[in-house]
């Protein structure tokens, strides 16, 4: 009788722990079935982000506009007195503008606008005066090449030539990374010089670029990747090589001794285009290297620098990983479905 006690209270006691072992589950099987409901939200598409580079430029330098979040089938546009501003996609809604602040623009408050879509903005930038360099060049113009040179057929010629590329650009980002200086070579004229000749003080030129004195013969470099779009002799400039590197930023090479570069032909950084030379309205080896953006001369030496305005968003990268943030971001654009 009392083994029969035991062994009942026994098989109480067992069931009562298993009971109890499988209530949690009971209960979120019930809860499951009396609670359960969906909901559902859409996380809208963050909207467009302007972020600028440096507002405050002297003259020579670039200003860089960096917009993130652009909309697919949306191509921003960027409008300013400073020169062509052409945005280039970088993929992910990410797109980058660079515009010119020309060694001629004068100083004071240019207004730059952005439109993305519905989204506008104005924004504002002070140009600063750079105290550039005048200079007298003595120069033999009864010499018959010089005096050819700098004929008016000459400079129709270049007219011809040389402005008409100003206006081109390819939406397409070649360049990548620091430009690199073009030749190993003295820098003998410097960037934005006030120039006069034979001391003719009523004739003012300015000086678009730099000159770089070497050896007639040393190999003259593309100073980053790009697309040729002009690569031939011309009376004033000599043998001339242009390059495309995106966005109607170009470089532009004059006066060398031969030519290894075509028309239409795609470069590399550090590619063999021509050597120097003196051909054209030159009087000595030198190679004229010369950037533009649209038709603003900017100082192509501050390329070669990579703490360059142009660069600024590459430095940011450099300093913060964002890849992360991206990444984040691209989530919460997700419509989200979550079920409980
Ligand atoms: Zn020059």
């Amino acid at each position: 009788m009392l083994i029969k006690t035991e062994r009942r209270n026994g098989f109480l006691k067992r069931t009562i722990v298993r009971c109890l072992l499988f209530l949690p589950a009971i209960l979120i099987v019930m809860g499951w079935f009396v609670f359960e409901y969906t909901f559902s939200f859409d996380v809208p598409a963050p909207d467009p982000v302007l972020q600028t580079g440096r507002l405050e430029l002297a003259q020579g330098e670039i200003l860089i506009l960096q917009l993130t979040h652009v909309p697919d089938g949306i191509k921003p546009k960027a409008q300013t007195e400073l020169g062509l501003a052409v945005f280039l996609s970088n993929g992910d809604g990410e797109w980058i503008a660079a515009a010119p602040v020309g060694n001629t623009r004068q100083p004071g408050k240019y207004p730059v606008k952005i439109d993305v879509g519905n989204f506008s903005w104005e924004i504002s930038v002070a140009v600063q005066s750079f105290p550039f360099k005048t200079q007298n060049l003595i120069i033999n113009t009864s010499n018959p090449v010089i005096s050819e040179a700098n004929s008016a057929k000459a400079y129709q010629q270049y007219r011809e030539k040389i402005p008409p590329l100003f206006d081109t650009f390819d939406e397409t980002v070649y360049w990548k990374g620091t430009f690199i200086e073009p030749t190993a070579g003295r820098i003998s004229t410097e960037f934005g010089m006030t120039r006069y000749t034979n001391s003719d003080w009523s004739n003012p030129r300015y000086h678009w670029g730099v000159d770089i004195a070497a050896g007639k013969g040393t190999p003259v470099k593309a100073t980053n990747d790009g697309r040729v779009v002009l690569a031939e002799y011309l009376l004033n400039t000599g043998n001339t090589v242009v390059i495309e590197h995106g966005g109607g930023l170009k470089s532009y090479y004059y006066h060398m001794d031969s030519l290894q570069a075509s028309n239409g032909q795609i470069v590399q950084k550090g590619s063999v285009i021509g050597t120097v030379g003196s051909t054209g309205y030159s009087t000595g080896a030198h190679l004229h290297f010369e950037m533009r953006i649209g038709n603003q001369a900017i100082n192509p030496t501050m390329l070669f620098n990579d703490s360059a305005s142009l660069y600024y968003f590459e430095l940011l990268f450099k300093f913060f990983d964002t890849s992360e943030i991206f990444a984040t971001l691209n989530i919460l654009e997700k419509r989200f479905i979550i079920s409980v």
